[in-house]
This record gives structure tokens, C-alpha cells and sequence, in this order.
């Protein structure tokens, strides 16, 4: 028996993939292997197992050999631990989460706002994206599973095992299947399928027909408790690979039990969608053009689902206040996005006058296109940028439509979440090339990430906060973690040859954070320039969305060369107002005296400064804001491509 320490290099630690591969590559020897870290022990030839013991790069682990081939076991298994890069692939996008377990939500009682004259009653939620829609109802309420028998004959087994090993097959080649045509790489389905067919999943599954269970009764328990060790463990990116386990889990237990499960991939026809919540995954595999439609009963008017949402030009209504039992119900439904009203089930005369409406609302469009090439002036000569809110390159061509004149916020915490692995430079160089590229020679703002307790990041474990938004977030958590921002600034510097990229630091509370931030940039650029990088110069701005930064203004307009004004956080913190609380929606005001001082002592301090300042948050594309916003100085709006028209025409007019 041989036995070793070592501190681990893997940059992931033993994470799904490199915990897979370990386990492959521990598989090609006949000795036994096993890894001990502190007081628990694993089968080193199990990937799951791996993954539960929670390595993490530079942890300190023992590993043993027995067995004739143990020498070269161990020595190539010690030259696996000791590389950063091993088992770790190329980024790809994120893998099959199973569609969200729908939340509770709250009751129809009370909430039923009297209707127009003529309609059935209809309800009220938080407006999220205007807009008005009515069709056919698509439910996306994935039901939870129940197996309809637990126990069997004995006579059974055997006819169980083999519709379990169908059922499991079936699901796999699905999943591989489905990862295909979502372009990922096939080592993300190598690793599911490994924890798929560990000892823990299908072995377990199996011993338990074996011990008298029903197939379908067996998976859906098994998949439980093993996510339920998931959930336990102390790394977040770890803790949500539960979502693969129920994601496998579901895929098996629906072929057993003879269901099929509802996927907004099939959309094969335009309908409203009504769901609990949508995940960003969800929107990546959902038909878009066929969702005319989205009514929530989660959100609030600036969650990212309703960011989302305004960004694909749908109307939506969040937050809907009633029991999913009544969503379930409903076969057509209409909804006012701007109001915030649904009418579920509509009578034909609300059916009626919405045709009516939806024609109008289209001939009313069509007359915004012709402001698309419109470089807008107001009739006292001042000219105002009005440019796109983005998160993926997937949204360019929609902003081209709109005439959008550059993009004035890159969202790049998108490319960061709903993955496996965090983006490395070259990657994000690529994207961010692409998107300066598309809009040359406009500029393309492009805002560092911007994460928080609130979303898992892979690589990033957020401690557990009683408050998230005032917590560990944006530019602390960047200057905290050089690892993830040092590639993040180089990837930014790399693309701006081209010199219209503009990098925009979020969450800005002080001076110093800025300063720290450009002396950071100022490392990176020496680096790239010993390395003989091409790399350029971007103009540094912040977002001005604490009060903190808003006080402080003067003083920070000295260091940066823009401000970019978030209302959305900004009216969350000026307010105290949580801006995800559809409950708290009417005392989320942007319009509210306290926040337009803050605005305007903004407007102020990049006057006195000569520096431009722009609105980026959801209130740039509001129509009685827009003008309260360039009398106080802003010279640039930044909003959803299907808000970019209309802004142009406001401007125009003024
Ligand atoms: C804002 O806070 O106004 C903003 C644009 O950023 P986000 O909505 O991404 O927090
Ligand atoms: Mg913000």
C-alpha cells in the first residue's frame, strides 16, 4: 500500500468535470484508490463520491494506493491533482436544469381590481414589460412527480429493473441529445451521465427495486436524497448541482411513469406564457418568437426577468398574485404589460377590444420606424444618445433594428451565470470583440460584473447574507477576487483596440474603490504589454446607483471620464425600498423627489466636471421620465432595444 499528501492545483478544485475525469482516469488502474480530506474518505474511482468529499483548490488531501499497479497510480493521479487546468474544458453554456420547481404563490382573494367597463374581473401585478398580448395559454408549471404505487411483488423485480435500465438509457441519449443542439460540449453530458450511473444514483435506484420498490417510486427517492447531499455541502456551485441531480431525476421517473414533461422548446405556436418564474436558461431554450406573452406569478418591474423579458420586446406582468391552481386553469388570456393587468380566461368582448388595441399598438410601431437612422436633437439643439441595454451578443441584432445608437450597458454577469465554469480571458475577449466590432464605431459600455449573494456564480461561493443587495457585491466582491477580475479587465483591454470600448464599474461607493480599480487596470495593461498583447485604452466610467456615490459625486466625477446613472438601484437604496418586492411596488418610486435630488446632484457634479452623464436604469426608456432626465443634463438614455424607437421619437419632440 502507497499512500500520499498533497495540496490540490485543480483551478476548479474536484468539481463536476475534473471530479468525472479524476474518476475516469482513476478507473484505468486495478489497484484500489482512495482520497481522505480531514475526516472523510472517498472511492476514488467514483466521480459522485468525489464531488461530495467538496475539494477545493489548495485543500490538503491523502491519497492511497493498493494494489499491484499502485506506483504508477498514484504518480499519475498526483500529476492530475498538482495541474490547474486539469479537467478543465473550454467554457460552455449551462446544462439541463430542470425547469424550476414552481414557489407558492400568494391567494386571488382581494387582489381582483374592478375591470373596464364590459370585461370580466382581471388582476393586477407588477408591470414589467409593456405592450399588450392575448392568445392561447401555455402553461409552464412542471408538476411535481409522484410515483402512483411504492411497493411491488417480488415476481416484479425483474420486469422493473429492465423498464428502469430502458427509462435511464432513454433519458441519456435525450439529455446528450438535447446538449447537441444547445451546442454544449459533450464532456458536460459526460459528467451527468456519470453521476447518473454512479453506485449513488443508479445502483442505489436499482437495490432498491431489487429490495421490493417500485421503479418509479425508487428514482424519484434516490434523486432526492442524493440532491439533498448537494444541498448540504458548503460551496454554493456545488450546493445548486442539485438542480442537475432533480434534472436526471425527472428525465428518468417521466419515461417510467408514461408522462411528458412541458418545455417552452416545443412552443410551436404563438401563446402567452404562464409560469412562476423563468430562469435565463429557460429564455435560452425557449422558442421566443412564439411567446407573445408572460405572465409571472414571480418578479418585480426590475428583476431580471422582466429585464429579460423588456429585452425580447414581450409584455409581461409579474408578480401575479394568485394560486398557480388558477393559472393552471386558464386556457387564453390577455394582458396590458404597461398596467400590469391579465385577464385570465377574457370574455370575447375584452377579447374584442384587444384585437383592436393590438392593431393599433402595431400601426402605431410601424410609424416609430421611421426614426430607426434618426440621430435625435431636441427643438433647443441638444442632441441625446439613446443607445441598448444588452446581456448577450444574441440581443445585437434587435438593437440594430431599433436604431440603437451604440450599447450603454453590456450586462456581463449573464455570460458568468447559469454555467459550469467561469469564462477565462480569451473567452470574454472573443465577446467582447464581437460586440465592439458590431457597433463600431459606436461605443459599447461594458459593465463589470455585477454579482451578488443572490445568484450563484460557478467559482465565486458567496457567504450566506441576511441582506444580499447591501452586501458582497459588484465591485467589492471584483476587487476581492483578483482571480476573477484580473481576466475579466484584460479581456476588456484586449478588445479595446478598436477603441470604442468604455468599462463601467458597478456598485461604486467611494473614491478609493475607483482608484483601486485603475490601479488594477494599470497592472493589467503593463502585463499584456510584457507580453506583447495588442491591448488599448477604454474610457473608465461608474454607475452612479448607491446614494453614497451620489452624494459624493464631485468628488468621483475627478477620477472616471463618465457617469452612468442605475435607477434601479438607485431608487432601492434612495428608497429603502427592496426592489424585488412586487409587494412593495408602489413605494418603489423613481420619480419620488428624494431620488430626482440624487439624480440632479448627479447632473450637477458632471457639469461642473465636463464629463457626460447617462441614464441606464429601466427608468431611461420611461416616456414622462425622459424629459425630467435631459432638462437635469443627461445626454444619454440606455434602454431595451424595443424601447429604443419611441425614445428617439420623445426626444425629437421636445
Ligand atoms: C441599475 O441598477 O439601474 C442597473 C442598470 O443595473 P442592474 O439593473 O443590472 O442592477
Ligand atoms: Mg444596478
Amino acid at each position: 500500500m502507497l499512500e500520499t499528501e498533497i495540496v490540490v492545483k485543480v483551478s476548479e478544485g474536484l468539481h463536476a468535470r475534473p471530479a468525472t475525469q479524476f474518476a475516469k482516469l482513476a478507473k484505468e488502474f486495478s489497484c484500489s484508490l482512495r482520497i481522505f480530506r480531514g475526516t472523510t474518505s472517498a472511492d476514488a474511482k467514483s466521480a459522485v463520491k468525489l464531488m461530495l468529499l467538496g475539494i477545493k483548490q489548495d485543500d490538503q488531501i491523502l491519497l492511497r494506493a493498493d494494489g499491484s499497479d499502485e506506483s504508477v497510480a498514484l504518480n499519475r493521479l498526483l500529476a492530475f491533482l498538482s495541474e490547474p487546468s486539469a479537467g478543465v474544458q473550454p467554457a460552455k453554456p449551462a446544462l439541463a436544469q430542470e425547469a424550476s420547481a414552481p414557489g407558492a404563490a400568494g391567494s386571488l382573494a382581494g387582489s381582483a381590481e374592478p375591470a373596464a367597463p364590459g370585461a370580466v374581473q382581471s388582476v393586477r401585478g407588477v408591470p414589467a414589460s409593456e405592450g399588450l398580448a392575448c392568445g392561447e395559454a401555455f402553461v409552464y408549471l412542471p408538476e411535481a412527480l409522484r410515483a402512483t404505487r411504492q411497493f411491488i411483488e417480488p415476481h416484479e423485480v425483474a420486469t422493473e429493473l429492465g423498464r428502469f435500465s430502458v427509462a435511464f438509457a432513454g433519458s441519456i441519449a435525450a439529455l446528450d441529445q438535447q446538449f447537441k443542439t444547445m451546442g454544449c460540449h459533450e464532456d458536460i453530458v459526460e459528467a451527468l451521465a456519470d453521476v447518473a450511473q454512479s453506485d449513488e444514483f443508479s445502483g442505489a435506484v436499482k437495490q432498491r427495486i431489487a429490495s421490493g420498490w417500485d421503479a418509479a417510486a425508487a428514482t424519484l427517492q434516490v434523486g432526492e436524497e442524493l440532491a439533498a447531499s448537494f444541498l448540504a455541502m458548503d460551496d454554493e456551485y456545488l450546493r445548486s448541482r442539485a438542480d442537475d441531480i432533480h434534472g436526471i431525476t425527472r428525465q428518468v421517473a417521466l419515461r417510467l411513469l408514461g408522462m411528458e414533461d412541458v418545455s417552452l422548446a416545443c412552443l410551436s405556436r404563438p401563446c402567452v406564457v404562464l409560469a412562476a418564474d423563468l430562469s435565463a436558461l429557460d429564455f435560452a431554450r425557449a422558442q421566443v418568437a412564439n411567446i407573445v406573452g408572460l405572465v409571472c406569478t414571480k418578479g418585480s418591474a426590475t428583476s431580471h426577468l422582466a429585464i429579460m423579458a423588456r429585452s425580447h420586446g414581450i409584455p409581461a406582468v409579474l408578480g401575479l398574485p394568485v394560486d398557480e391552481a388558477v393559472l393552471r386553469g386558464a386556457t387564453r388570456v390577455a394582458l396590458d404589460g404597461a398596467q400590469g393587468q391579465v385577464w385570465l380566461d377574457p370574455s370575447p368582448d375584452v377579447e374584442a377590444g384587444f384585437a383592436t388595441r393590438i392593431a393599433q399598438e402595431k400601426s402605431r410601431h410601424a410609424a416609430l420606424s421611421v426614426y430607426r437612422d434618426v440621430e435625435p436633437v431636441t427643438r433647443d439643439g441638444r442632441h441625446v444618445e439613446i443607445a441598448a441595454n444588452l446581456g448577450s451578443l444574441a440581443e445585437i441584432d434587435a438593437a440594430h433594428e431599433a436604431g440603437a445608437m451604440g450599447v450603454g450597458l453590456f450586462r456581463t454577469e449573464l455570460l458568468f451565470m447559469d454555467r459550469r465554469t467561469m469564462p477565462d480571458e480569451d473567452e470574454q475577449a472573443g465577446i467582447y470583440t464581437q460586440l465592439a466590432q458590431a457597433f463600431h464605431p459606436r461605443p459599447v459600455v461594458i459593465r463589470t460584473l455585477d454579482v451578488g449573494g443572490d445568484k450563484p456564480v460557478p467559482g465565486i461561493a458567496f457567504p450566506e447574507e441576511d441582506n444580499p443587495f447591501l452586501g458582497w457585491r459588484g465591485v467589492r466582491m471584483c476587487l476581492d477576487r483578483p482571480d476573477v477580475f484580473v481576466p475579466q479587465l484584460r479581456a476588456l483591454l484586449r478588445a479595446a483596440t478598436l477603441g470604442n470600448v468604455q468599462v463601467m464599474i458597478p456598485m461604486i461607493d467611494d473614491v478609493d474603490e475607483v482608484r483601486r480599480v485603475k490601479a488594477l487596470i494599470a497592472t493589467c495593461a503593463e502585463a499584456l504589454t510584457r507580453e506583447g498583447v495588442a491591448w488599448g485604452q477604454p474610457k473608465l466610467g461608474i454607475m452612479v446607483e448607491t446614494p453614497a456615490a451620489a452624494l459624493t459625486a464631485d468628488l468621483l466625477a475627478q477620477e472616471v471620464d463618465f457617469f452612468s446613472i442605475g435607477t434601479n438601484d438607485l431608487t432601492q437604496y434612495v428608497m429603502a425600498v427592496d426592489r424585488m418586492n412586487p409587494d412593495l411596488a408602489s413605494l418603489y418610486r423613481t420619480d419620488h423627489p428624494a431620488v430626482l435630488r440624487a439624480i440632479g446632484m448627479v447632473c450637477e457634479a458632471a457639469k461642473k466636471a465636463g464629463i457626460p452623464v447617462a441614464v441606464c436604469g429601466e427608468a431611461a426608456a420611461r416616456p414622462e421620465m425622459i424629459p425630467l432626465f435631459i432638462g437635469m443634463g443627461v445626454s444619454e438614455l440606455s434602454m431595451s432595444p424595443s424601447s429604443v424607437l419611441r425614445a428617439k421619437k420623445i426626444v425629437c419632440e421636445l
